[in-house]
């Protein structure tokens, strides 16, 4: 017969699955001989049980139930139902996962108003047993019948203020005697019922209810945010009650075995005599700090203390603990693995393997590689947060934290950043014009676009907050207004607050903390070097770029996208004149000016790379980011190209593409204008002759972008190929160099064998590749993917964690790459490069290296320590 109650001297901390992690740590407690309250688990099953059977508790589980009270009576010397001496048991939820704050507790159950008073009698304690009845009428009407907390809080208030107190602790006997009838009329009021007397009938509806607050809203969000399987089901724990609300020798509070924040090795936490759990996190009485508890009541100090060391040293880390002191007797109520800032994670981590706790590879494997972001950009002080208000949602584009003015163009938030002005960029979507403006605020929000737009690319690559394909607001970049959906309007100079890691936009200020960068973070980066196979690389077309991916630890550069050289105003005049042109002669002219500047940033490039390798792919500027759109910008290029400006305006619509994304980009330029990556060939290599002859060790590697053919690539790599050779015998120098390609077209998966043989590289643009298998515009999926996300009909956006198809594509390119080409070296320079779920991916299908922007470089490095930490756990999972 299926079994679905269990006692904690049958379960241990391994069987958080049946038991709850609650629940499987009281058991461990109890098993290693500390001061836990008696008590029994009802498991995960039953909660599935309860499910299946139309929600109504199965009645082999009650019969179960039944027997461990009985046990519990035994232990305890009390009886469930007697008004003499009444056992009180508290119902608490305990899911597998943790789940802080989601599900329901119900506290001194078995509370009627004949035991109360049979209580009083036998503990001497009025006031105690009122006190613990109000409270038990106040969570089992919120719990099981959702009556909103509020209104007991105001009858509460009342009372106080009746009697002109300001503590609740100033409440007397008579007092909460007068409350608990109060409370059962709000009862009656609410659900048209008496408060029931019948302790099994009120433990029944408890148990229930706590089953269901599986299903509630809050944990519905709270499991699809964090990917938590939502048929694990919740346990729940029935334990005798011990009474923290029994005068002044008598307390409860949570214990830190280390600070939380910081992660610095000393108990940590607060505490309240005279209280019930629920008064320490309600906020009401001011707790305090844990070491007064030493000049209170210094044996149970010492007590706990000496608890609080075992635990830690028993499971191996910070736990959190609950504890309750019933007239100076200890009793530990919870322990769980404590949740910590990033900062308190490296260095509790780092701190376990110095003190010979844990390993190396498990100190890795304890962060959480997209926590790093916490340490490497700024973030919203968590107090000052909760008390903002979201105005709007958009994608987590790139992580960090930020608060200013809204300006809806560049021009005007560069002129007020120089003013001084902290300045977010508010725009539909971003465009190369905007860079200076990119550059100088704090932070970008856009209406418009994916995690792979323009501006999302453009903010990672800075480090810089941004919030993109907000469709929850309308932006009027005429009118200089930015919208919700409810109908809230701000104007030009009004506060919001970005923060890039949840998406949420907020009205006003918030209070920031600052980034810091410890030696424990170093550290442990070190480990993660010695431990991981993938290589990573940054994502740079700046020297700035390159050197903050080389600082935090990027072996090369995998992605220098030519054509973000030249976003700035100056540059970017050349490009356009480029494209505008309407015959060679036009067209070398700008390509001469591009030249001389590409070789500019490409010799600082590779001095910053001191060998290292770098990837620099020739251009690929979808046509819609570049074309000139104000009139300003028109009448500038008009007289740059000596024309007038209708014809330049004729000449630009002409080029205006119906699909950019799908338009004359890549080497598809190459095949009409054969003589702009001649140039950038010519420049690359020239600059490497020049680095070279400085002493300093080169190693370019050009990439083509999409390709589609192994004709294509044959037909572009020639003109390369015929370049680089006239510079070497031109300069009389041969340097090692490799040509390859970009595979970002699904065609160029199937055929990759046929690729493979003319190229020494492939480097998958996952973004182009994600956005042509999908047929997701990569520019407008802001306005559809929430609703596939809503829906459930996408796990996670495509553009950010790699999908099933996309990777069977990658995969069937490496397979076939590898037959024709086995020694070919293949990465990933596409936004995934940097996301820890596909840098795991990336490592099991065999390929050598990521690629990402600066910022992220260390979370790849971690998850590349993680992928191969994780694999032999993997194979060992799948050989059972
Ligand atoms: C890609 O498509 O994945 C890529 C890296 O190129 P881009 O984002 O510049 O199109
Ligand atoms: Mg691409």
């Amino acid at each position: 017969m299926e079994k679905f109650v269990y006692q904690f001297a049958e379960g241990s901390k391994e069987m958080k699955t049946l038991l709850g992690g609650k629940g499987a740590n009281l058991a461990e407690m109890k098993n290693i001989g500390l001061p836990v309250p008696p008590g029994f688990i009802i498991s995960t099953a039953a909660s599935n049980a309860y499910n299946a059977n139309e929600k109504k508790l199965p009645q082999p589980v009650m019969d179960e139930i039944q027997i461990h009270l009985s046990e519990l009576e035994r232990e305890t010397g009390k009886q469930f139902g007697s008004n003499e001496n009444p056992l009180l048991v508290s119902v608490r939820s305990g899911a597998p996962v943790s789940m802080p704050g989601m599900m329901d507790t119900i506290l001194n159950l078995g509370l009627n108003d004949q035991a109360v008073r049979g209580l009083a009698k036998l503990t001497g304690d009025k006031r105690s047993s009122f006190d613990s009845y109000r409270r038990f009428i106040q969570m089992f009407g919120d719990v099981v019948f959702h009556i909103p907390a509020y209104k007991f809080e105001e009858a509460l208030s009342a009372i106080k203020k009746k009697k002109q107190y300001t503590l609740d602790t100033e409440l007397t006997a008579e007092d909460l005697e007068q409350l608990t009838e109060t409370y059962q009329n709000l009862y009656i009021e609410h659900t048209g019922k008496e408060f029931p007397q019948d302790p099994y009938t009120q433990l029944k509806l408890s148990i229930n209810a706590v089953f269901e607050s599986w299903m509630n809203p809050r944990a519905v969000v709270y499991r699809r945010l964090h990917d938590i399987d939502p048929n694990l089901g919740t346990a729940i724990n029935i334990q005798a009650m011990v009474f923290g609300n029994t005068g002044d020798k008598s307390g409860t509070g949570i214990a830190f075995t280390r600070n939380p924040s910081t992660g610095e090795k000393r108990v940590f936490g607060e505490f309240l005599m005279n209280a019930q759990g629920e008064d320490v996190v309600a906020g009401i009485r001011t707790p305090l700090d844990i070491t007064s508890l030493e000049t209170v009541m210094p044996s149970v100090y010492q007590e706990l203390m000496t608890i609080c060391a075992d635990l830690e040293t028993h499971y191996k880390d910070m736990q959190d603990i609950e504890f309750t002191i019933e007239k100076e007797k200890l009793y530990i109520l919870q322990t769980r693995n404590g949740k910590r800032t990033t900062q308190a994670a490296v260095k509790v981590a780092t701190s376990l393997v110095h003190e010979g706790l844990i390993s190396k590879e498990e100190a890795i494997l304890r962060i959480e590689p997209k926590q790093l972001d916490q340490l490497l950009h700024p973030a919203f002080d968590k107090q000052a947060l909760e008390s903002s208000v979201v105005l709007a949602t958009g994608l987590p584009a790139s992580p960090g934290a930020a608060s200013g003015q809204i300006y809806f163009d560049a021009n005007s938030a560069v002129s007020q950043v120089e003013l001084g002005t902290k300045v977010i960029l508010v725009r539909n979507e971003t465009s190369p014009e905007d860079i200076e403006g990119m550059a100088k605020s704090e932070a970008i929000l856009t209406a418009h676009g994916g995690m792979t737009s323009h501006a999302a690319v453009v903010a990672r690559g800075m480090g810089k907050c941004c919030i993109a394909g907000c469709a929850e607001i309308t932006i009027s970049e005429k009118d200089k207004t930015l919208t919700t959906i409810s109908g809230q309007a701000l104007r030009e100079g009004d506060f919001i607050s970005l923060d890039g890691t949840s998406g949420h936009v907020y009205v006003g200020q918030i209070k920031l903390t600052e980034a810091e960068v410890s030696e424990h973070f170093h550290e442990l980066m070190d480990w993660v070097s010695d431990v991981k196979k993938l290589t990573v690389r940054v994502n740079a077309d700046t020297p700035s770029d390159f050197k903050t991916g080389i600082h935090f630890g990027a072996e090369g550069i995998g992605l220098c996208r030519t054509e973000h050289m030249f976003f700035q105003d100056e540059r970017i005049r050349f490009v356009r004149q480029m494209i505008v042109s309407e015959n060679a002669e036009e067209r070398n002219k700008a390509l001469a000016h591009l030249k001389m500047m590409q070789k500019e940033d490409f010799i600082q490039l590779f001095r910053i790379a001191a060998g290292r390798p770098v990837t620099i792919r020739l251009l690929d500027p979808p046509l819609h980011e570049f074309l000139p759109k104000e009139k300003k910008e028109l009448e500038l290029l008009a007289h740059d190209m000596g024309k007038s400006l209708r014809d330049i305006e004729k000449v630009v619509h002409e080029l205006v593409e119906t699909n950019p994304m799908l338009g004359h980009r890549g080497a598809r330029l190459a095949v009409t204008y054969p003589e702009i990556y001649k140039m950038q060939a010519e420049a690359i290599m020239e600059s490497a002759v020049s680095v070279s002859s400085e002493g300093i060790s080169v190693f370019p590697e050009i990439m083509i972008p999409l390709i589609a053919t192994a004709e294509e690539l044959m037909f572009v790599k020639k003109e390369i190929k015929a370049s680089v050779q006239d510079i070497f015998e031109r300069e009389r120098m041969i340097l090692p160099y490799d040509i390859g390609t970009m595979i970002e077209i699904p065609r160029a998966c199937m055929v990759a064998d046929e690729i493979a043989k003319e190229a020494q590289f492939f480097s998958f643009g996952t973004n182009d590749l994600t956005q042509l298998t999908f047929g997701f515009s990569r520019d407008d999926v802001g306005k559809f993917l929430p609703s596939y996300m809503k829906n459930g009909l996408l796990k996670a956006d495509p553009f950010a964690t790699i999908d099933e198809g996309v990777r069977l594509l990658v995969e069937t390119a490496i397979k076939k790459g590898r037959k024709t080409n086995p020694h070919m070296k293949m990465g990933v320079c596409g936004e995934h490069g940097g996301d820890p779920a596909s840098v795991r991916i990336f490592h099991e299908i065999g390929l050598q290296y990521v690629s990402c922007s600066p910022f992220r470089v260390p979370i790849a490095r971690l998850a590349a320590a993680q992928a191969v930490l994780l694999a032999p756990k993997m194979l060992e999972a799948s050989a059972k």
